[in-house]
């Protein structure tokens, strides 16, 4: 069933696969962020997230998609989004945003994690800290009866308040047969506006959020998106599901 705005409204069996491939998902990354440590390249933590992937029976979402080469999107520091596994070896005091997203039983589930390598600078945790925060502060809002744009106004004062920037080019999404299908969800934008949220909307949201400006360019290798001031950015994702008593994460 569709809404009239086309988003796709998941019956509850469709929930309960969803609700596993969530918790498949989630071991997976909690699996792969024990194993980060500094010395490895970002294709060695693609290869470990394909193993985990293997081991868990499911398929990879990414690889392939529009020709992305790897399992997982593993952006550095200044990196954005869209990181394409290559030889950069991550060091002590790095920031590393690893974002996959899984297949099982036909259906998508996505998340996004940064994770830091041994000790970080203050302000870097701080900013982590916040993006974090500012995923749970979003997600609060995606109730029955609040507007999509609760969501992206909740994310982006949050993070402004904190003196850090949300980035407006790339957007949260919703997500089931597909892994990216409607609505669009901006991590920007004023109170009220947009769709009226229902039970069994499943969303991935997800803000990028850059220590200073907001503005983003994509690397000549088409892929990698990184902060035009080059300072660093952090993101986090978590697939939702809108149920009668409220949001649920499903990759927790
Ligand atoms: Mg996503």
């Amino acid at each position: 069933m569709k809404t009239s705005q086309g988003i796709r409204i998941k019956q509850p069996n469709e929930v309960d696969i969803l609700r596993k491939a969530g918790k498949i998902l989630s071991s997976i990354v909690v699996q792969l962020q024990g194993s980060l440590t500094s010395g490895m390249s970002t294709k060695d933590i693609d290869l470990k997230a394909e193993e985990l992937i293997r081991q868990h029976k499911v398929a990879a979402a990414f690889k392939g998609y529009r020709g992305f080469p790897g399992v997982a999107c593993i952006s550095v520091n200044e990196a954005v989004v869209h990181g394409i596994p290559g030889p950069r070896v991550v060091k002590n005091g790095d920031i590393v945003s690893v974002d996959i997203g899984i297949i099982y039983e036909g259906y998508y589930s996505d998340t996004a994690v940064t994770v830091p390598i041994g000790n970080i600078p203050s302000e870097t945790q701080r900013l982590l800290d916040v993006t974090h925060a500012s995923l749970l502060r979003g997600i609060e809002q995606a109730r029955v009866g609040n507007r999509l744009s609760d969501i992206s106004f909740a994310v982006q004062s949050f993070v402004e308040m904190h003196g850090f920037s949300v980035v407006r080019d790339f957007v949260g999404h919703g997500i089931g047969k597909q892994l990216h299908e409607d609505p669009e969800i901006p991590n920007y934008g004023r109170p009220s506006e947009g769709p009226v949220l229902a039970e069994g909307m499943v969303f991935a949201i997800e803000p990028m959020v850059n220590m200073g400006t907001h503005r983003t360019k994509t690397l000549s290798d088409g892929w990698t998106v990184v902060t035009e001031d080059g300072k660093p950015s952090a993101h986090f994702e978590h697939t939702i599901v809108i149920t009668s008593k409220g949001p649920e994460i499903l990759t927790k």
